[in-house]
């Protein structure tokens, strides 16, 4: 367990609104609850407002398993090890900013807030609540996934298609997407797919377009991925085929990184948090931001959401200062 502050020159006390220490109890504005793009970039924002946050984070961003992070403006290409680096460098500059290195266990509703179980024994409160938690990807049991996952396994066009382009793959459906959808889309990126384990009757247009298009369908499912080092070189199917390949774009099925907002009472949306334009959860005082509230998952996407629940915190923080004022 690590717990510090991120600032090494925090003001007095005096100088942090509405924060106080009672009995141990560690009391804050907000506690944000996942350290990803959306949680770090919510922390910021708050830390520029000088409110009182912690941010606890179990450390398992979706990404983290990727050489490389593409599409973020100005940061294209970089690892997202670095970013996360340069983050939390940047945090510590707002001394009002607390971290946690820890997992949320439970997390209790009360009128006045939430308080939060962590597995380093202390049990923080907070006015209000950001779920910053992510989404986890439920990969399939493959021989050779799990060293290739970010690497050359890849679940999304936009992130890793520039990379692969021109290149065989292989597609393997399951999961948001079937494998024909997903191959139509990476078409774009390359003609030389291969769609592995599809066994869903195909309707006349899906026949009509793999007829069209040449991508070959093989309704064997893949055994094993066999890679260098996590580098694809081919995979191996059921039924003892084997295909040479460059790399394997998965579908699979997407659950909440946490249950802490099921178990907190807040609506979902299939697998997401429903969330409003100020991504206010249906729980009051509890927001969410991030992969966990939409279906469009992107670094940059994920950094926007956690500045917009932000400044949307704020703005209810604002509203409780005016009240204790009058
Ligand atoms: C293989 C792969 C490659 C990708 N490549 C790219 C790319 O190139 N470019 C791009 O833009 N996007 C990419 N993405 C998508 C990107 O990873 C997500 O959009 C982004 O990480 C979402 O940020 P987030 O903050 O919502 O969640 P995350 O980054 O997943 O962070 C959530 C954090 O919450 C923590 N957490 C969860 N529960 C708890 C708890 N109970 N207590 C404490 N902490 C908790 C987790 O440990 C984690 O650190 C990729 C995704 C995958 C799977």
């Amino acid at each position: 367990m690590r717990r510090f502050h991120l600032s090494r020159d925090r003001p007095p006390v005096e100088l942090l609104r509405s924060t106080v220490r009672r009995e141990q109890t560690e009391e804050y504005d907000v506690i944000v609850i996942g350290g990803g793009a959306a949680g770090l970039s919510a922390a910021v924002v708050l830390g520029r407002a000088r409110r009182r946050v912690l941010l606890c984070d179990a450390g398992a961003q979706r990404n983290s398993c990727a050489e490389k992070m593409h599409g973020f403006l100005s940061r294209d290409g970089e690892s997202p090890g670095e970013l996360l680096k340069i983050c939390k460098e940047q945090l510590a500059q707002y001394p009002s900013v607390g971290f946690e290195a820890s997992v949320v266990q439970a997390v209790e509703k009360s009128s006045s807030g939430f308080r939060v179980e962590l597995t380093s024994g202390t049990a923080p409160v907070a006015d209000l609540l950001l779920l910053a938690t992510g989404m986890a990807d439920a990969l399939p049991e493959i021989d050779g996934l799990r060293e290739a996952w970010g690497r050359s396994a890849f679940v999304c066009p936009y992130c890793d298609g520039w990379e692969i382009q021109d290149r065989p793959i292989a597609v393997s459906g399951g999961g948001v997407r079937s494998a024909i959808d997903l191959a139509q889309e990476l078409y774009g990126w390359t003609r030389k797919i291969t769609v592995c384990g599809h066994t869903e009757s195909l309707s006349t247009a899906q026949t009509t377009w793999l007829h069209a298009s040449g991508v070959r369908v093989d309704a064997h499912p893949i055994r094993r991925i066999v890679h260098d080092n996590g580098h694809v070189r081919s995979v191996q199917l059921e039924g003892g085929d084997c295909i040479d390949c460059d790399a394997v774009f998965f579908s699979v099925p997407l659950k909440q990184g946490s249950d802490i907002a099921e178990r907190l009472g807040c609506k979902m949306n299939g697998a997401r948090i429903e969330a409003d334009d100020c991504n206010r959860t249906s729980v009051p005082g509890c927001f969410a931001a991030g992969d966990n509230v939409t279906h469009v998952h992107q670094v940059i996407v994920a950094a926007a959401s956690g500045v917009r629940a932000a400044i949307a915190i704020n703005d209810e923080l604002v509203c409780r200062d005016v009240r204790q004022l009058v």
